[in-house]
C-alpha cells in the first residue's frame, strides 16, 4: 500500500474489513481487496496510482447509498471518502465548502446554523456526493434548482492523479459534467454550493385510500402543475401496517407561510383524507422525516424512470400494481420536477432530463433475502407494466445495474458530449465502476 498516507488502510483481515465493505443496499455484498479511508486528496492521489500501478478496480464511496452498490467492488481498492466531513459555510458569500464525505443532514445541520441551505435530497442519510454528481433532487428543487444546479465549484482528483479546481472559467468542460454525469470524470473531495436563505418549512402530508386515489392524484397534479416554485412535493404509493393501500403526498413549502396555506388549501381539505397534516417545521428536521423507513440492512431492489404525464391509464396501473406489492417497506414515488430545475436548459449542464415531469421509482425493500425472488419479480413486472407510461429517460441516481442501454438513457442527448469529456479526462476508464460513460474514440 502507498506511504505517506494520511488515512488508513482496512484489508481483510482487519476487524473493520466487514463493516467498511457494507453498503445501503443489503443485496449488495462485495469484497475488496483493500478499503482506503482517505482524509484529504494527497490520500485520493496516492490511492490512485496504487489501483493504476498494480492495475486493481477502483471504486469510489461517498455516503454508500447508491441502489447498485458501485461504491464498492470486488477484488480492487475502495476509496471511502466518508472522513472527509469538513463543512466550511461563509455566509456573507452564501456558499459553503463541503468534504465529499459528508451526508445530507449533515450538511444542512451547518448550513441552517446560518438560515441557509442548498438544494439536496429528502433523506438526510444520503451522501452528498454521489447525490450531487447525479443531479440531486429534493424540496428545494422547484424554488432553487438541484443540487448540480448550486454547485459552484468542485476539487476533483482526475484519473492522472492531478488536484484540479473545476469550476466555469477553470476546467468548464469538466465542470459541466460534474453536473449530472455521476462518477466518472474524476474523484471529488470537495464541493462548492450556492446557498439561499431557508427559514422553517411549511411541511406536512396529506393521505388518502386507494378509493380516492384516482380524482386524489389529479388534483396534485392540477395544483403542482400551476403551483409557484415554493412548494415541492413527492407521492408515495404505499401499504398500512395493515396492508391496505394510501397514497401520501408528502410537501414542502420554502416561501412564506401563509402565501403556502393558500395554495395547499384545496389539496389539504379535498375529500375525506385519512391522514392530514401541515404546519411549520425546521427545514433539517423535514428532511430527516423520512429517514426512519429506510433502515439498515434491508434488501433493495429499485426500477425507475421519467413520467411526463400522470394519464388516466397510468394512474390505473399503478394502483393496479400497488394492490400486489409483496412487501410493505416497499412503495412508488412521483417525484415532481419543475420550477426552476425545469426552466434551465438540457444542455446547460449534463443533467439532461429536464422537463416538468415526475421522478417514478418503484422501490422494493425486505428484510430477508427468502422474499427477494418475488420482490424483484414484482418490480420488473410493475416497471414492464408502466413502460409504455414513460419516457425513454431515467435518472441516473436510481438505476441498478440495468446495462448500457439504460444507462444511456440517463445521461440521455447529452452522452456523446460526456464521451468526450471522459475522453479527456479519464481515456483510460479508470473511474469504471459507475453508471459508466466510455470514453470517446481518441
Ligand atoms: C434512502 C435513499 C433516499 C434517496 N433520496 C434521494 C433524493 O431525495 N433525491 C435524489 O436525488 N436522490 C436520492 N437518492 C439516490 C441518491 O442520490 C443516490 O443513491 C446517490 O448515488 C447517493 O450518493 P452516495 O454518495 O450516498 O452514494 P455512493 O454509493 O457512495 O456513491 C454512488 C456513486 O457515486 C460516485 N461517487 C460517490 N462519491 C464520489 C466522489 N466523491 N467522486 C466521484 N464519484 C463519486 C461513485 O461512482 C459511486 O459509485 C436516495 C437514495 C436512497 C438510498
Amino acid at each position: 500500500m502507498p506511504t505517506g498516507l494520511v488515512g488508513d488502510v482496512i484489508w481483510p483481515a482487519d476487524d473493520r474489513y466487514d463493516s467498511s465493505r457494507v453498503v445501503f443496499n443489503a443485496m449488495i455484498d462485495r469484497r475488496p481487496l483493500a478499503v482506503l479511508r482517505c482524509h484529504d486528496p494527497s490520500d485520493v492521489q496516492r490511492g490512485i496510482a496504487y489501483a493504476r500501478h498494480h492495475d486493481l478496480p477502483l471504486s469510489v464511496k461517498g455516503g454508500g447509498h447508491n441502489v447498485a452498490g458501485n461504491a464498492v467492488c470486488d477484488d480492487g481498492l475502495v476509496l471511502d471518502l466518508s472522513p472527509m466531513k469538513t463543512a466550511l459555510v461563509d455566509a456573507a458569500k452564501r456558499t459553503a465548502r463541503a468534504g465529499a464525505g459528508l451526508l445530507l443532514g449533515e450538511l444542512d445541520r451547518s448550513t441552517q446554523e446560518h438560515g441557509l441551505a442548498t438544494p439536496l435530497g429528502v433523506v438526510s442519510l444520503t451522501g452528498i456526493a454521489g447525490l450531487t454528481l447525479g443531479g440531486g433532487l429534493g424540496w428545494l428543487n422547484r424554488k432553487h434548482g438541484l443540487a448540480c444546479d448550486n454547485l459552484v465549484g468542485a476539487e476533483v482528483v482526475t484519473a492522472d492523479g492531478a488536484v484540479l479546481h473545476a469550476n466555469t472559467d477553470t476546467h468548464p468542460d469538466l465542470f459541466w459534467a460534474l453536473r449530472g454525469g455521476g462518477g466518472n470524470f474524476g474523484v471529488v473531495t470537495e464541493f462548492e454550493y450556492r446557498l439561499h436563505s431557508v427559514g422553517p418549512v411549511l411541511a406536512g402530508a396529506v393521505s388518502h385510500p386507494l378509493q380516492a386515489a384516482p380524482e386524489f392524484l389529479k388534483l396534485h397534479d392540477e395544483l403542482v402543475a400551476s403551483a409557484p416554485d415554493e412548494l415541492s412535493t413527492a407521492v408515495s404509493l404505499a401499504l398500512d401496517p395493515a396492508g391496505e393501500p394510501v397514497i401520501t403526498v408528502a410537501l414542502c413549502w420554502c416561501g412564506p407561510h401563509d402565501d403556502g396555506n393558500k395554495v395547499l388549501e384545496p389539496l389539504m381539505s379535498h375529500g375525506r383524507p385519512i391522514f392530514s397534516q401541515i404546519g411549520p417545521v425546521p427545514y433539517t428536521d423535514w428532511q430527516r422525516g423520512p429517514d426512519s423507513g429506510f433502515p439498515p440492512g434491508r434488501l433493495h431492489y429499485w426500477k425507475a424512470g421519467w413520467l411526463r404525464d400522470l394519464t388516466d391509464a397510468a394512474i390505473t396501473t399503478l394502483l393496479d400494481c400497488l394492490q400486489t406489492m409483496p412487501s410493505s417497506f416497499s412503495g412508488i414515488g412521483l417525484q415532481h420536477m419543475g420550477g426552476a430545475a425545469a426552466r434551465i436548459a438540457s444542455a446547460a449542464t449534463a443533467f439532461a432530463h429536464r422537463a416538468e415531469q415526475y421522478d417514478m421509482l418503484i422501490l422494493s425493500q425486505w428484510a430477508g433475502p427468502a422474499d427477494s425472488e418475488r420482490n424483484i419479480a414484482w418490480t420488473r413486472d410493475t416497471f414492464a407494466a408502466m413502460e409504455p407510461h414513460l419516457a425513454d429517460a431515467v435518472y441516473v441516481n436510481n438505476l441498478g445495474d440495468e446495462g448500457q442501454t439504460r444507462v444511456q438513457a440517463a445521461y440521455g442527448a447529452n452522452y456523446e458530449r460526456l464521451a468526450e469529456v471522459k475522453r479527456r479526462y479519464d481515456p483510460d476508464n479508470l473511474l469504471r465502476i459507475n453508471q459508466n460513460v466510455a470514453p470517446a474514440p481518441a
